[in-house]
C-alpha cells in the first residue's frame, strides 16, 4: 500500500496481486483447490452494490496518487518546488501531459490528473494556474461544457484565466464571427466573468467531495467506486447486510450446488430427508421453521462455504455440525 501511494501500479503487478488476493479469499493458506463461486469483480463491489467491499487496488492507487496533486496545487515545499521547476514551470497543472522519459511518479500523477481536476474547483487568485475554458472555476462545471459552441471555435483553448480576464474587453479570439445563438452565449459568458477580479496570491483548488474543501482519499475512493462500472448480480441482499445477517445469494456450497459440480455424495439435508438447497436450508426445512434463529446461527467461512450450524435447535438440546466446506475439492 505504501508503494501504491507513490507510483501508478503496473498492470502486470496488479494482476499478480489480484491473483494472490483472490486465492487467499477463496483458499486461505490451503493448497487444496476450491470452487470459485462468484466472480472476483463482483466480490470487489461495495456492499451497497451487492459486493463484499474488498478494496479495489486500482481505484485506491488513483486516490492515493491524487493526494499528491492536491498538495502540489495548494501547498509550498521542497518537493513541490522541484516538481514545478521541472515539469510545470509557469503552466497550469491541467495543461501538463505525460511525455516519454518522465519519472514514474510524475507519469502516475498525469494519469489521474483529469479525474482529480474534475472532482473539484478553483478559487481564483492571480488566475495563472487555472485554464479559462477547461478547468472548473466559474460555476460548477468548466466553461467548455457550459458554452460548447464558443469553445469549438475559440483559437486558444488552453488560455489561462489571467490571460483572458486581465484585459477589457476579454482577451479571446474566435476562428469565426459570432452570430445568433453563439452571440447570445458570448454575451452571457461576458456578463458572468466581467465582474470577477484577479487578486494577488495562488489559485486554490478546493476539493468538491466534502464540505471542508480538503482532499481525502476516502471521499474520492467512495465516489469512484460508487460511480464506476457496475457488475451485474448481487452477492448479498441489502436488507440482510443492514441486519448483519448475511445470506449469500446462490454462492453457498449447498449440496445441490455441489451436485451441479459433479459431486457424487448424498444430496439429503442433514436434518430431514429433503434435498439440501439454499431455499430449503434457510426457509423450507422443518427445523428452520421450528427455530427462527436458525438463519442467524449458520456460520460462514470467508470463501462462501457453509462452515457449520451450531446449536441450531434448542429443542433437541445438542449441537449439530455440518462442515460442508471440507467437501470442496
Ligand atoms: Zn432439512
Amino acid at each position: 500500500m505504501f508503494m501504491l501511494s507513490f507510483f501508478a501500479i503496473p498492470k502486470g503487478v496488479l494482476k499478480k496481486l489480484e491473483y494472490f488476493r483472490s486465492r487467499f479469499f477463496w483458499q486461505n493458506d490451503q493448497h487444496k483447490k476450491k470452487y470459485h463461486l462468484i466472480k472476483w469483480d463482483q466480490v470487489r463491489q461495495p456492499k451497497e452494490q451487492g459486493g463484499l467491499g474488498i478494496i479495489d487496488l486500482e481505484v485506491q492507487n488513483k486516490c492515493l496518487l491524487s493526494k499528491w496533486l492536491f498538495k502540489l496545487a495548494n501547498e509550498d515545499g521542497t518537493w513541490q518546488t522541484v516538481i514545478r521547476n521541472k515539469y510545470l514551470r509557469s503552466k497550469p497543472l491541467g495543461s501538463c501531459c505525460k511525455k516519454p522519459g518522465v519519472s514514474h511518479f510524475w507519469a502516475g500523477l498525469m494519469d489521474v490528473k483529469q479525474v482529480f481536476l474534475s472532482l473539484g474547483s478553483f478559487q481564483i487568485g492571480d488566475g495563472t494556474q487555472v485554464r479559462f475554458w477547461e478547468d472548473t472555476w466559474c460555476g460548477d462545471q468548466p466553461l467548455k461544457i457550459s458554452y460548447p459552441s464558443l469553445f469549438n471555435i475559440v483559437r486558444k483553448k488552453g488560455a489561462t484565466v489571467a490571460e483572458v480576464i486581465s484585459s477589457n474587453p476579454l482577451n479571446v479570439s474566435f476562428r469565426r464571427g459570432l452570430h445568433g445563438e453563439r452571440l447570445l452565449a458570448w454575451y452571457d459568458l461576458v456578463e458572468r466573468v466581467m465582474g470577477l477580479e484577479l487578486r494577488e496570491g495562488r489559485d486554490v483548488f478546493r476539493w468538491g467531495l466534502n464540505k471542508t474543501g480538503f482532499f481525502s482519499v476516502k471521499s474520492m475512493y467512495s465516489f469512484l467506486i460508487n460511480n464506476g462500472p457496475k457488475v451485474s448480480g448481487n452477492l448479498a441482499n441489502k436488507d440482510t447486510i443492514k441486519n448483519q445477517n448475511f445470506y449469500v445469494r446462490g454462492v453457498l456450497l449447498t449440496k445441490d450446488n455441489l451436485a451441479r459440480r459433479n459431486w457424487n455424495g448424498s444430496q439429503s439435508c442433514c436434518f430431514c430427508h429433503y434435498n439440501e438447497s439454499i431455499q430449503h436450508l434457510f426457509f423450507d426445512c422443518r427445523l428452520a421453521k421450528a427455530s427462527p434463529r436458525l438463519s442467524t446461527q449458520h456460520t460462514f467461512s470467508t470463501n462462501g462455504h457453509v462452515k457449520g450450524v451450531v446449536n441450531i435447535n434448542p429443542f433437541f438440546g445438542r449441537s449439530c455440525s455440518s462442515d460442508l466446506g471440507n467437501l470442496a475439492v
